[in-house]
């Protein structure tokens, strides 16, 4: 089996196989055949056409998984640990397909060839650490005031429709559907319209790995379609990962059809705080991997790097020797550590946001440009001076910008770094453990990291406060989400 010790193998012109519906374990067309295309980022060109699912095709696969939910239907009648195995099973066919999945997310997405490698992996693993709770969930006994005797079930919350970007695909693909399985929920899941092929690809395993037919469905497709399964009066459940702005119509849409459940994993303006005494090379090397991984497009990226006064000029000069060491270009090309943004239209976002940083006076220390003149580079962009009011400082860029910004006393960057409307991530270095926690009890975030940055782990919890997100993902707590609660209540002949 291919793996961790085995040697990659890129292909930069990998065959792609699958680009339809998949839904009750057959792929399909969508209605009217319909497609869409799939552009490579690295030259702007067309890769392929992907079906694109309507409303109508949704109904079909939210119809397909209501069926393999109903009372009886094989899936129901599975142990945990029957569906461990078959999430096992995906797993494995995942890893022995990595080096074929990883050329995939390069061609679509434009990641390096070494990371996509890496996060097929990481996909397969938590598919497995998932797999472990599958036969570990259950309810309690409860003593109750009335003599009865109480136990609650855990009872698998139904058809949960999955909305994923296109930021980590395969990791999405992992983080939605895993959790859901191991409960014992069935699946719809639209991928991001840019990069559809890696979760097509899983979607040729699922019937080998053993799921009933109609268990796990996906629906590729824009906003529209997303918004279908969001609307659907047959979906229990949403969960989503991507932008706030989406995050918001997700749980209108939520309220006005049934009331379904929503877990949303949205943006961030992450702070990281470096005071005086910090390891400072230690500290300049994880805000630039924070922040410039994945070419900057990270809901978690520390993209608002606080530094105290007396070390700012030193901390400045190496975050832009870091910036000067990066080696952008083709993702297929070995050494290359930062590939293209993802399409045009963030690409010109990003650019314009340099030009806003420029003209409201924070300090180009170095990038600032478009790189080439096929596909979607920029160059890895360092800004000092920064101040809170500008627009740099406020909104999320998605991309390779990294914002110096200075202060002086710890309640001065509680303070700055809580004056957002998110809530993802923040960080803080320093040699003094009491300086430490105050700032990590005091700061408003989901995930507070002590002299390191980005420490996400299958085992923690991870999410937002404020506009950041509702519930977890990850860690025990992520499976409560998959889960409706039922008393049984038994009245007992006498109370003891
Ligand atoms: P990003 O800015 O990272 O692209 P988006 O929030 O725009 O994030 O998109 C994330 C996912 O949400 C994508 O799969 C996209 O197709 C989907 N989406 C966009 N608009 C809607 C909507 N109105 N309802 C449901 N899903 C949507």
């Amino acid at each position: 089996m291919a793996g961790l010790d085995s040697t990659p193998k890129p292909d930069p012109t990998p065959k792609v196989l699958y680009t339809k519906l998949f839904i009750d374990n057959e792929f399909v067309d969508a209605e009217g055949g319909k497609t869409f295309p799939t552009i490579n980022p690295s030259t702007g060109t067309k890769i392929i056409d992907i079906s694109e699912a309507s409303p109508a095709d949704v109904d079909k696969a939210v119809a397909a998984a209501k069926r393999a939910f109903a009372r009886g239907s094989p899936w129901r009648l599975t142990s945990g640990a029957q569906r461990a195995a078959m999430m096992h099973k995906l797993a494995d066919l995942i890893v022995q397909h990595q080096d074929e999945i990883a050329s995939l997310e390069s061609l679509d997405n434009g990641k390096p060839f070494a990371n996509a490698y890496g996060e097929v992996l990481n996909a397969a693993e938590l598919i497995r650490y998932y797999a472990g709770w599958a036969d570990k969930v259950h309810g309690l006994t409860v003593p109750s005031d009335d003599g009865s005797f109480c136990l609650t079930r855990k009872e698998p919350i139904g058809v949960v429709g999955q909305i994923t970007p296109w930021n980590y695909p395969m990791v999405m693909v992992a983080l939605k559907l895993a959790p859901a399985l191991a409960a014992g929920c069935t699946c719809v899941f639209k991928p991001a319209e840019q990069t559809s092929l890696t979760a097509l690809r899983v979607a040729s395993f699922v019937k080998e790995a053993g799921f009933p037919p109609g268990v796990i469905n996906f629906v590729p497709g824009f906003g529209q379609t997303g918004a279908a399964l969001t609307a659907h009066k047959d979906v229990a459940k949403i969960s989503f990962t991507g932008s706030t702005e989406v995050g918001h119509l997700i749980l209108k849409a939520a309220g006005e059809s049934n009331l379904k459940r929503v877990t949303l994993e949205l943006g961030g303006k992450s702070p990281l705080v470096i005071f005086n005494d910090a390891d400072l090379d230690l500290a300049a090397q994880h805000a630039h991997e924070g922040l410039f991984h994945n070419a900057g497009q990270t809901c978690c990226a520390p993209t608002r790097v606080f530094v105290q006064s007396k070390v700012y000029d030193e901390f400045v000069k190496k975050a832009v020797a870091l910036a000067l060491e990066k080696k952008v270009g083709d993702p297929f090309v070995p050494g290359v550590n930062q590939g293209p943004q993802i399409d045009t239209e963030t690409f010109d976002k990003i650019l314009g946001l340099i030009e806003s940083g420029k003209k409201e006076g924070a300090k180009l220390e170095t990038g600032g440009k478009r790189l080439g003149k096929a596909g979607y580079f920029v160059e890895p962009t360092v800004f000092s001076n920064v101040t809170d009011n500008m627009q740099i400082a406020k909104e999320e860029i998605f991309g390779p910008v990294q914002s110096i910004f200075k202060f002086e006393t710890l309640e001065e960057v509680i303070e700055r770094s809580n004056d957002t409307h998110y809530g993802l991530a923040a960080g803080v270095f320093t040699k003094n453990i009491d300086l430490a926690l105050e700032y990590a009890k005091a700061v408003e975030a989901g995930s507070v990291w002590i002299n390191q940055w980005s420490s996400i782990n299958f085992q923690t919890p991870f999410g937002g406060f404020k506009e950041s997100g509702i519930g977890r993902e990850m860690g025990e707590e992520s499976m409560n989400h998959y889960f409706e609660t039922k008393s049984i209540s038994i009245r007992l002949p006498t109370r003891s």
